[in-house]
């Protein structure tokens, strides 16, 4: 049976999805899928719940999200054991990226939410003796959340925990793949008090999301991959609605001559296998100059061949999450290799592990005619090309349909960072990498293919709500020069103000 498979039974009137580890493909039970009416029903509900809690105001709803951290800490084991039955992923990559990343949102957002969604007074040119305008932040309303599966509560919780700050009420669609984690996410904002329907989980698969789409929802957040992306951005225009897509990348790591090679050649490694690269923000292409490729090259072969592989005890690299992403590594590698590629090390399934499992692969010689080194892998390999300038390495990292993030290491980081203003990525780090999601002040996205829209920085709240403008006028006269009736006094009258305004130093200035 697949990880996620179509089980030949309706239940309950819904169709049912079987759901297997990927690492011990041990049966993990079945779900049903939400059915179109579940879908509108949920969207109904939420709006009916949506108006009270925007009502209670952001220091109110601050109070339930501490709750949730009280949760996240409480119950870190069911959390870990959960989603690495789910994805197959280490201990460890589980608690750093789904509690203690998801406790440090949490903390962060409803620290600064009261000063993000705070009014604003604005000033107003021109009529600014009469006018005043106030600047306030009002919820979306009904906020759709769509998940994918390789962080199944910090990729759902991050938004979520935004979307209901700025007084939005919630509906998560998260991935077929990982349904049971998303369980403990609606049990922990239950156990925190939140009030019902704010937050609800719709568990199924595309057409449960494409449902979502057209369920009435006031704005949409996605992540997953680039032709998803293209669906919902299809929709969301059809809807008129406001949407963010985090979608995928092949980011590139540019390794200078004056590179600390040691911390390169770990940083590469790490970020290129870390939940077994299936990270949107993974290093996925790695250019090197060729007069240290050669040490580079042995080093981060070393590296990758002290990595252990499991599915239980101490390990480093788990499996793979579906038979669909360890196709696409099968077939990358495969093409590459036929193209003259080199393997260092990997290449091929693990064929001790009876799951999903793909080693963890180094390969150079690597060109950008190869699959490898043009669409996203999203798997445990490190395509290594060597080049031999700097130039050169900026002209093929741009080379590309993507431009989620970047890295350059370089011991310069003035050069460093005039590199990194002529990469075209939504970020880029100097030094480290795979790292500007966890820098909650960073805007987070991508260019080109990568994404349309931010999530995160200071401001990312308002991104879940619109700026409402108020502008009053100040002293309430019976009417205003430019109503009507229009006479030939008031058009002589208005081009002298156009003659001082826009032709005298002292209009101008007021101007
Ligand atoms: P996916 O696009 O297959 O699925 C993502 C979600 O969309 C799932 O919940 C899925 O059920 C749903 N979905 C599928 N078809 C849909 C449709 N027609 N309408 C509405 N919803 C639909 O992606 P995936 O395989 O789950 O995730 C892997 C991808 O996610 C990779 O490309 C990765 O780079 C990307 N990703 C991006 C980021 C980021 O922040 N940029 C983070 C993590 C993952």
């Amino acid at each position: 049976m697949a990880i996620v498979e179509r089980l030949d039974k309706i239940t309950n009137g819904r169709r049912t999805l079987g759901i297997r580890n990927p690492a011990t493909l041990e049966d993990l039970g079945e779900i049903e899928v939400a059915t179109e009416a579940d879908v509108r029903a949920a969207v109904e509900r939420a709006r009916a719940a949506q108006p009270a809690w925007e009502s209670i105001g952001v220091v109110e709803r601050a109070k339930y999200m501490w709750k949730l951290r009280d949760q996240l800490v409480a119950r870190q084991d069911d959390i870990v054991d959960m989603v690495t039955k789910e994805s197959g992923k280490t201990r460890i990559e589980a608690l750093m990226m789904e509690v203690f990343a998801c406790c440090d949102f949490i903390t962060y957002w409803s620290k600064h939410a009261p000063k993000m969604l705070a009014d604003r007074r604005g000033r107003v040119h021109l009529l600014r003796p009469l006018k005043y305008l106030k600047l306030v932040y009002r919820a979306h309303g009904v906020v759709g959340i769509i998940t994918p599966w390789n962080g199944p509560i910090a990729l759902a919780l991050n938004p979520t925990v935004q979307a209901l700050l700025a007084g939005n009420a919630v509906v998560l669609k998260p991935s077929e793949v990982t349904p049971f984690s998303s369980q403990i996410l609606k049990e922990m904002l239950d156990a925190a008090g939140l009030p019902e329907n704010v937050f609800q989980v719709i568990i199924g698969d595309g057409e449960t999301g494409a449902a979502l789409l057209d369920a009435g929802i006031d704005k949409v957040s996605f992540t997953g991959s680039v032709n998803t992306g293209r669906k919902i951005g299809e929709a969301c225009g059809r809807n008129l609605i406001p949407f963010t897509l985090e979608l995928g990348g092949k980011d590139p790591a540019i390794i200078c001559s004056d590179a600390n090679l040691e911390r390169a050649a770990n940083g590469a490694t790490f970020n290129a296998f870390f939940n077994t690269g299936q990270v949107c923000m993974s290093v996925e292409r790695v250019y090197v100059m060729d007069d240290i490729a050669d040490e580079f090259i042995a080093k981060v072969v070393e590296n990758t061949k002290a990595l252990r592989q499991g599915d239980s005890g101490e390990f480093d690299v788990g499996s793979i999450c579906m038979e669909r992403q360890i196709d696409i590594i099968d077939r990358h590698v495969e093409d590459a290799r036929a193209k003259g590629a080199t393997i260092h090390t990997g290449g091929r399934r693990n064929p001790d592990l009876k799951g999903l499992f793909y080693e963890p692969t180094v390969l150079s010689g690597v060109t950008h005619d190869m699959l490898i080194a043009r669409e996203e892998t999203f798997g445990p390999v490190m395509p290594i090309m060597r080049v031999n300038s700097e130039e050169e390495a900026i002209e093929r990292a741009n080379d590309t349909d993507y431009g989620l993030t970047a890295s350059v290491w370089t011991k310069d980081l003035k050069k460093g960072e005039s590199m990194a203003r002529r990469i075209n990525a939504g970020s880029v780090a100097i030094n480290d990498a795979s790292i500007t999601y966890g820098i909650l002040e960073a805007q987070f996205g991508g260019v080109k293919n990568s994404g349309v829209g931010r999530i995160n920085g200071t401001d990312a709240l308002k991104a879940y709500c619109y700026e409402q403008p108020i502008i009053i006028d100040r002293f309430g006269r019976d009417t205003e020069p430019n109503w009507y009736p229009f006479t030939a006094k008031d058009y002589s009258g208005m081009q002298k103000a156009l003659k001082f305004l826009y032709k005298t130093p002292i209009g101008r200035w007021m101007a």
